[in-house]
């Protein structure tokens, strides 16, 4: 059945400093002002943080990401469409952006085999033979229900060489092109259950019959967008081909993949220098998997308007915070009695009421808390950083800014 088409998102940049800007992303569930960070929330989760927490003042995260390889695999989309789609799963009513899941598979190595189809590869919950497309990443990212969908694509190593990084640039190209057609076709009709192995339940027959989905709310069709993502490893000129053949195709916004992934940093700028730039302007730039906080600054300086890293969280989870003075170990016996918070000019929670003794303390014990309290200060510095950068671009002082918070950032001293 044909839905009413609304627009998936809209973009506005409302200021702009150098190449620094500012902007309004505009979804069915919100606004997002721009450039903004997202938190990971691999498996439905932000690791260690509960959603009010995440809803509140001192984080107020408007969008977060969810991994559709790991929600794939487990609880599997027959559970998360019965529980009406990822938002209704997990409690959120904000924004979700979900990967493709070609990352994830691609970081198997030698536990998956890449063809033109698709990639296979073995679970790595149970075992299981299992095969990801680019019909069936977008099937499954249909059936979560994101706000904001990736195509599938087909990530270069970092050294790979010119002929190498072309043909994982030629196949990524043919990806997003199927990505694009199997999307509209959905957000025409609705996701087929019957390749992501969803079934009717009086259908006795396996997979194999496709299956329209069971439910699908209003919001679902015709509201979901589409970013393309730029590949072509450390390759300037193939990376200026693939932003060329990707926005051919035309994508709700652009995102520029395959670095962080162990690359030098000044290769990683030279892609950015090289690509960000040319990005249509009225769309979206989205740098995925960046990064610390001075890759941010840099990156914002540098055009880009989206960010997502699993750094605030998993090193919370390892006893590291985040702080405007360069990264803080709590184990160290230097804070055994240091009553100071983490961060003197953090104004999050966990600053205004805990000290660098209790915390180390609590890591030190094992307690949970420990992990807990510091990737809510880990998330509160990244947010608190971006409401800041957006400041500075609207009152035209990034460029001071970025020297001040960089400078600060590298003297030496917590
Ligand atoms: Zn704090």
């Amino acid at each position: 059945m044909l839905k009413q088409t609304k627009s998936p998102v809209s973009f506005e940049v409302i200021a702009q400093d150098g190449q620094a800007r500012a902007g309004i992303l505009s979804t069915r569930r919100g606004i997002i002002k721009t450039p903004v960070f997202m938190p990971v929330g691999t498996a439905g989760t932000v690791k260690g943080v509960r959603f009010e927490e995440l809803e509140s003042k001192d984080l107020d995260a408007r969008i977060i990401l969810g991994n559709t390889y790991h929600l794939w695999l487990r609880p599997g989309v027959e559970t998360i469409s019965a529980c009406e789609g990822l938002h209704r799963f997990i409690g959120w009513d904000r924004a979700l952006l979900t990967d493709s899941g070609g990352f994830q598979v691609w970081s198997l190595g030698a536990l998956r085999k890449i063809s033109e189809e698709g990639i296979e590869f073995r679970s790595h919950v149970d075992g299981s033979l299992r095969f990801l497309s680019p019909e069936v990443s977008m099937e499954v990212q249909a059936a979560l229900g994101s706000d904001i969908v990736m195509v599938f694509d087909e990530c270069a190593p970092g050294k790979a060489t010119h002929d190498e990084a072309r043909a994982s640039l030629e196949l990524t190209a043919r990806w997003a092109k199927r990505s694009r057609d199997k999307f509209d076709q959905l957000q025409r009709e609705g996701p087929d259950m019957g390749s992501i192995g969803l079934t009717h339940p009086e259908d006795t027959r396996g997979g194999t019959v496709a299956r329209r989905m069971p439910f699908l709310p209003d919001e679902l069709t015709g509201a979901q967008a589409l970013f393309g993502i730029v590949q072509g490893a450390a390759h300037r000129d193939l990376r200026r081909e693939s932003l060329e053949r990707t926005v051919e195709i035309g994508f709700d916004g652009y995102a520029i993949g395959g670095l962080s992934v162990g690359e030098e940093k000044s290769v990683m700028w030279g892609v950015v220098d090289e690509v960000s730039l040319r990005m249509p302007p009225d769309r979206p730039r989205y740098l995925m998997g960046v990064g610390t906080p001075e890759d941010l600054i840099e990156a914002v300086a540098r055009g880009i308007d989206m960010f997502d890293c699993v750094l605030p969280t998993r090193n919370g989870r390892t006893g590291q915070a985040f702080t405007s003075r360069g990264k803080l170990n709590v184990k160290n016996a230097q804070w055994k009695e240091d009553q100071r918070p983490l961060d003197e000019s953090c104004q999050c929670s966990v600053c205004q009421r805990h000290s660098r003794a209790y915390l180390r303390h609590l890591h030190q014990t094992g307690e949970m808390l420990a992990a807990i309290l510091l990737t809510h200060h880990n998330l509160a510095f990244f947010l608190d950083t971006m409401r800041r950068v957006r400041q500075s671009i609207r009152s035209g002082d990034f460029p001071k800014f970025r020297r001040e918070f960089i400078e600060r950032l590298s003297s030496s001293g917590q």
